[in-house]
Parts: C-alpha cells; sequence; structure tokens
C-alpha cells in the first residue's frame, strides 16, 4: 500500500501550517487557480501567526477564506443533495483547551465554521444539527445567504464523474500550530456528490473528520463513510500519543486503514514539535503548507 504525499520535520518553535482543498482532486484537470489561492492563504495564515495570531483563530479564518472563495466543494463551492438542498457541515477544535465547536446539515448560511465556532464560543454544546442548527445562526446575526441560485458555485461538479455507487466529494481543511505551540484545526464540507437528504459524513465530526488536542492537529479529506469508521482523526492523535508513533507513521496507518476497507481521501496535520504531514491515498490532494525555511509548497498531485 503505497501512502503519497509529502512528511516534513520543521524546527521546534516554528510556526506551521497546512491548508487542504480535497483529495477529489483528478488527474487531468487544472487546478492552478485552487493553488494559487491556497498559497496566497498560507501566507496570510502565516503574517497572522507572525502578529502573535491563536492557531484556532487562524484556522477558522483560513477555513473562512476557502468557503467563501467558491473554487472547493465547501462553503460557497457546495453542490445539492438529491432532494436539491445545500447541507453542509464543518468543525474546528482548539488543542490547547480541547474545545470544540460542530454543524452538520446546515442550511441558508454563508459559513459553516462560523456557524460552528459560535456553537463552541456561545453554548454549552459541540455539536448543533439542521433545523436547530440554522435557527442557532439566525439568532446569532451570522449571514445568511440571500440567494442560493446566485451564492453558490458548484466547484469540482467536473470531478465527480466516478462510477455509480463511489462517492465523489470535495473538502477545505485547515490545520495550525501558532508561535506558542497551540494546535488548532478546522475543516469544512459540501460533503459527497449526490448524497441523500440528512447524509453526515466525517468533515463535522469531532475525532472522526477533524480533531487537535496537545499532541497533533489533523483535517481529514475524503469519502467520509470510512473516516467515520475508524475514527481517523483521534486515531491519529491515539497512535502517537499511546502508541510512540511519529506522525508520519501514525498518519500513513490510518490511511492504510481507510484503503483497506475500500475507501479513499487524505489528511493534513501537524504536531507539537511542528513536524507535518499531507499524505493522501487518492487520486490527488490539493494542499499547501509553510516549508521550515518559512517557503511555501503546493501540489494536487
Ligand atoms: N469527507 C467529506 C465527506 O465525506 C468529503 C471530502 O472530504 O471530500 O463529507
Amino acid at each position: 500500500m503505497e501512502v503519497i504525499g509529502w512528511s516534513l520535520v520543521l524546527a521546534n518553535n516554528c510556526l506551521s501550517l497546512v491548508i487542504h482543498g480535497g483529495a477529489g482532486a483528478k488527474r487531468g484537470r487544472d487546478y492552478s487557480a485552487e493553488i494559487a489561492h491556497m498559497r496566497g492563504l498560507v501566507e496570510l495564515g502565516r503574517d497572522r501567526l507572525k502578529a502573535g495570531g491563536l492557531a484556532l483563530d487562524v484556522a477558522e479564518e483560513i477555513v473562512r477564506e476557502l468557503e467563501s472563495s467558491g473554487l472547493y466543494v465547501a462553503g460557497r463551492g457546495a453542490s445539492p443533495n438529491t432532494a436539491g438542498a445545500y447541507e453542509l457541515d464543518a468543525c474546528l477544535m482548539d488543542g490547547a483547551t480541547a474545545r470544540a465547536g460542530s454543524v452538520a446539515a446546515l442550511q441558508g448560511f454563508e459559513s459553516p465554521v462560523a456557524v460552528a465556532r459560535a456553537i463552541m464560543d456561545w453554548t454549552p454544546h459541540v455539536m448543533l444539527a439542521g433545523d436547530g442548527a440554522a435557527r442557532f445562526a439566525e439568532a446569532q446575526g451570522l449571514a445568511r445567504i440571500a440567494d442560493p441560485a446566485a451564492w453558490f458555485t458548484h466547484a469540482g461538479l467536473d470531478e465527480s464523474n466516478h462510477p455509480p455507487g463511489v462517492l465523489a466529494h470535495g473538502t477545505v481543511g485547515c490545520v495550525v500550530r501558532d508561535g506558542e505551540g497551540r494546535l488548532a484545526a478546522a475543516t469544512s464540507t459540501g460533503g459527497v456528490f449526490g448524497k441523500l437528504p440528512g447524509r453526515v459524513g466525517d468533515s463535522p465530526v469531532i475525532g472522526a473528520g477533524g480533531w487537535a488536542d496537545e499532541t497533533v492537529a489533523v483535517s481529514c479529506t475524503g469519502q467520509g463513510e470510512y473516516f467515520l469508521r475508524v475514527a481517523a482523526a483521534s486515531q491519529v492523535a491515539h497512535r502517537m500519543k499511546f502508541g510512540g508513533q511519529s506522525l508520519a507513521e501514525a498518519t500513513d496507518a490510518v490511511l492504510a486503514q481507510i484503503k483497506a476497507l475500500g475507501g479513499e481521501g487524505g489528511l493534513i496535520a501537524v504536531d507539537k514539535d511542528g513536524n507535518v504531514a499531507m499524505p493522501y491515498v487518492s487520486a490527488g490532494m490539493k494542499r499547501a503548507a509553510l516549508t521550515p525555511d518559512g517557503k511555501i509548497v503546493s501540489a494536487a498531485f
């Protein structure tokens, strides 16, 4: 089983940041717009961190930018389910405090990750879903989508020509290690193409699609049904904390499980020492990150 991607070891106390634009990338398609956009966001995140920004705030801001770009299958780039409704999922988690927020099957709001953040900040809950989540977002005064027909861009629809029964998909995510060594992860998705009404994947499920603790921050992308079944994101952390594995060993082992089950996807992760991993077991994964010398690297394959 081959796991493709990069595993970089960065200097201690560095600022680390990784972005993904989804593991639904297909060979032959031009991703130069997405790559250029992600590189710009890595620069933005680096500047925020250099100015003392908190890992959680930076991860959320980057994911909001990814959502609003309309370039990825998340936020504005999402596609409707089989009933024609746009049901979106997101989560974020702060490793320093173990606080988390999550929203599932949200309709009608521009930024699912902003709703997840508000749930974390302003309720005693971690996760809200469906109508209740929308009512909460409304009460918070979060930005509504006035005209879905004009808002959504259906990014990645040309990636969705898988054989019947195969889940084509897309997601965005960001993991951050700030200057104080705090870790955070944020993830947002439109889910899989042609999903049933009410379908929820891994992306809003803390421990499956996203995780952050004092050891590692992880954001996953791929066929959520598989990432859910192996608790992918928290399993990376547990392999490191309780199994003594390195970041590269833990992330590769989790993706090997997903591949063995018949799934595909990838993940991005950063650990407490600033090590970065971006492995995938799919055709490609749009991604960008800081290098140890402060340069920015990016690729789709
Ligand atoms: N994991 C997402 C989901 O299953 C899709 C993706 O990451 O591409 O909803």
